[in-house]
């Protein structure tokens, strides 16, 4: 089972996963308080179908626009705009098919300061039998893309169940990252309160593509897909 990326944002969340304020929407009206409730001065107006690369995607209805699904909002207008091209119509990315995926909820995020976009996941690994984690420097663009064009930056880590997430696992991590500083400190515990997290909820997959650095510094996850 999938479920929409505001609703697997709102399990990690549970666990403490640092993410950007937002909220999901259904209507035009919900949306105008939605972006008022937001701080700004960005708002991403993201669409939600069971679907991945949906930045890259294009809409089937000419008035939806050119842009993907999802879209950059720097006035609460800009925004709010976005929100009407988009909500009823008909998304198609590389997984929907050429008939596209209607989108029927949208969710509308504080927009983050992005310095890096890195890649990162969480799967039981069958041949070993054991929940791994596989990242990548080569985050926000197609995983299937880097494994085919440069499979040697893509690391796999498979964890020891009887110890979970170690100190030792967790700095693996951020050196195949290359995070230093605070985003190092902040990937060492993100590691364990993820796994923590997929172990828990008894997921099947969870894939975060990109988990970013900040001009700030931090790390926050920006887009997440899970399954059960
Ligand atoms: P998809 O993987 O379906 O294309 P993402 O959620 O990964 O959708 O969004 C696509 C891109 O949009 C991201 O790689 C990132 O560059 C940008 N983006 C998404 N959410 C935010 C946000 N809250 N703030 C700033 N940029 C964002
Ligand atoms: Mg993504």
């Amino acid at each position: 089972m999938n479920i929409h990326e505001h609703q697997a944002k709102d399990v990690l969340r549970q666990f403490g996963v640092p993410l950007s304020q937002g909220v999901a929407v259904f209507s035009l009206d919900e949306a105008k308080r939605a972006i008022d409730s937001l701080p700004g001065p960005l708002w991403v107006v993201k669409s939600q179908i069971h679907a991945g690369g949906r930045g890259k995607g294009k809409f089937i209805e000419k008035d939806a626009g050119e842009k993907g699904g999802v879209r950059l909002g720097f006035s609460k207008d800009e925004a709010l705009t976005h929100v009407k091209a988009m909500l009823g119509k008909h998304l198609v990315t590389k997984q929907t098919g050429p008939g596209g995926k209607q989108v029927n909820r949208i969710y509308i995020e504080d927009g983050a300061d992005i310095e890096k976009e890195l890649y990162l996941s969480l799967l039981v690994d069958r041949t070993v039998g054991r929940v791994a984690f596989v990242v990548s420097t080569e985050g926000g663009m197609d995983i299937e893309q880097v494994a085919h064009d440069t499979p040697d930056k893509i690391i796999t880590l498979a964890i020891d169940p009887s110890k979970g997430v170690t100190d030792a696992d967790a700095a693996k991590l951020c050196d195949a990252l290359n995070l230093k500083d605070q985003a190092r400190t902040d990937m060492l515990g993100l590691a364990k309160t993820l796994y923590k997290a997929f172990v828990e909820k008894d997921m099947s997959m969870l894939e975060i593509n990109p988990l970013i650095v900040m001009k700030n510094g931090r790390v926050r996850v920006l887009d997440a897909k899970v399954s059960f």
